[in-house]
């Protein structure tokens, strides 16, 4: 998984239902990507989304950031 999917997923999962072994991938990502980690605290977002997605949408900020990190790969 690059850091492009990783983004791309994350964006996908905050619409869909918690999926365990997906987040799993996720965060095993993060875990070892420092330029993820850099540009956001995801595993501390994801924590607390996991938690609330069955209740909240994602918060529109977050899918604001997300979206620019992916454009800003793009460019990459
Ligand atoms: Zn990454």
């Amino acid at each position: 998984m690059d850091c492009k999917e990783f983004m791309l997923q994350i964006w996908t999962l905050m619409d869909a239902e918690p999926d365990e072994r997906a987040w799993a991938s996720l965060r095993a990502h993060l875990e070892n990507c420092p330029l993820c980690q850099r540009h956001y605290r995801f595993e501390t977002v994801l924590r607390v989304h996991v938690r609330q997605s069955c209740a909240e949408p994602a918060p529109e900020l977050l899918r604001r950031r997300i979206r620019r990190f992916i454009a800003e790969l793009g460019d990459a």
